[in-house]
């Protein structure tokens, strides 16, 4: 029997422990693991049998995070990694070989802007930035080696809602996967799989784990790609050189559709390294228990907030999906139930002065740069996160000088309304 969302976040992937009849999963702080005999050790080297070597590849802990995850997600199997990042970087890694390039949405998180913008070069890959709101961009931008199309469900800093669907189609048609980073809409609010993408990432930093005390990342598949209908994926399709001459999509096969999960673990996690600590995956365990929970309120306490800002006579403008009138408004309903998480930007009155003002003013409010805490937090970009960049470019990323962003947290509203409200009054 499938449960529901709710059910599935507080039992999903964690039974009991098997060994010690622990209902809470344990924190396996293990470095390595023993084998049985010789042979036992042979068939988890040579991948004929699945199971724990040593803990830079897998670890029961988060092996239980992973399973909680694939179930909320709707995908076949998931890989978590030590960061939002990581968990892009490996995913890339998996599809990707020099001269390659990625389609991405120019509307995204500033840090995966950064990472698909510039950083990727060094790989030899290049990363493509358009304007994703019109599919026929995307379309345009891809040719013969392009290898995936990464979105955001829900972009950072807010207000923006991509058409998966339609994404989707364009990325298939070109036969290649459509990654999406679903970590701003969580899948309480959005299941990207079941509009079309292939592959999910999350920062369990944000929403998952909820309570801003450690970084992860988690990759999710879907199982619906299917890598051996072209020669674009060699990872996956050809013999591979570090596993004596194994194809991953054959060997997989029998088991099921799980090859770019495998070989996101056994290649890119093995060979680059970013493993989640076990810690970390107890506390993103514990904190998705209550996801349902705080997205309801979060989306609840920031649907609020953003219809009291859009009045105040020293708010210029707000951008939150679920107003109505907003113009990702039908998108936000298609997608995400109508809710717009808990985050969103607006623009004060009084440009760059007026946002520092209002950051320093704050008392309910953090003034940091993370989102998805239980916390209410706040952060004025052009003065922090978007520090090096010029005018022009800071009003290309949404970030322009009198641009303020929230992520509203789980307080009593009252409370959150009444800090913005006497922060505003010191303008
Ligand atoms: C934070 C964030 C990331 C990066 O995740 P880290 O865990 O900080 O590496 C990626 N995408 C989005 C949408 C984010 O908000």
């Amino acid at each position: 029997m499938t449960h529901k969302l709710e059910t599935q976040t507080v039992h999903a992937g964690t039974a009991p422990d098997p060994t010690t009849n622990a209902r809470i999963t344990p924190i396996y702080q293990t470095a390595s693991y023993v084998f049985d005999d010789a042979g036992h050790a042979a068939r988890l080297f040579g991948l004929q049998e699945f199971g724990n070597i040593y803990t830079r590849i897998m670890n029961p802990t988060n092996e239980a995070l992973e399973g909680k995850i694939t179930a909320l997600e709707g995908g076949v199997g998931a890989l978590a990694v030590a960061s939002g990042h990581a968990a892009q970087l490996i995913a890339f890694y998996t599809l990707m070989e020099p001269g390659c390039n990625i389609v991405a949405a120019k509307k995204l998180y500033g840090g995966s802007l950064n990472q698909i913008g510039n950083a990727i070069n060094k790989f030899g890959w290049e990363g493509r930035l358009v304007d994703a709101d019109d599919p026929a961009n995307v379309a345009g931008a891809i040719d013969e080696m392009t290898r995936c199309v990464f979105i955001e469900s829900l972009a950072n800093p807010g207000g923006v809602v991509q058409d998966i669907a339609a994404l989707a189609k364009v990325a298939h048609d070109a036969g290649i996967p459509l990654i999406v980073d679903n970590t701003m809409a969580s899948p309480t609010l959005c299941r990207p799989i079941e509009h079309g993408a292939d592959i999910v990432i999350h920062s369990t930093t944000k929403f998952l784990n909820g309570h801003g005390n450690s970084i992860g990342g988690v990759i999710v598949d879907s199982g619906k790609f299917d890598w051996s209908a072209s020669d674009k994926f060699p990872s996956l399709t050809q013999p591979n050189p570090s596993y004596h001459g194994v194809v991953l999509a054959d060997a997989l096969a029998p088991i099921g559709p799980i090859s770019f999960i495998v070989g996101c673990r056994v290649l890119g996690l093995r060979d680059l390294g970013p493993a989640m600590a076990p810690f970390n995956a107890f506390l993103a365990l514990t904190g998705m228990e209550t996801l349902a929970l705080r997205m309801e309120r979060h989306c609840e306490n920031a649907l609020a907030l953003a219809t009291w800002l859009k009045v105040h006579p020293k708010v210029d403008w707000v951008s939150y999906a679920a107003l109505e009138g907003d113009p990702y408004n039908a998108l936000c309903a298609q997608y995400l139930g109508g809710k717009g998480g808990a985050v969103f930007t607006f623009g004060v009155k009084g440009g760059h002065e007026a946002g520092v003002k209002l950051v320093e003013s704050v008392e309910v409010f953090s003034h940091l740069a993370n989102i998805g805490d239980t916390r209410s937090l706040i952060i004025h970009p052009a003065s922090t996160t978007h520090s090096q960049s010029s005018e022009e470019e800071l009003v290309e990323a949404g970030a322009g000088p009198d641009v303020v962003r929230v992520s509203v947290g789980i307080e009593h509203i009252d409370d959150i309304i009444a800090d913005m409200a006497q922060a505003l009054d010191q303008i």
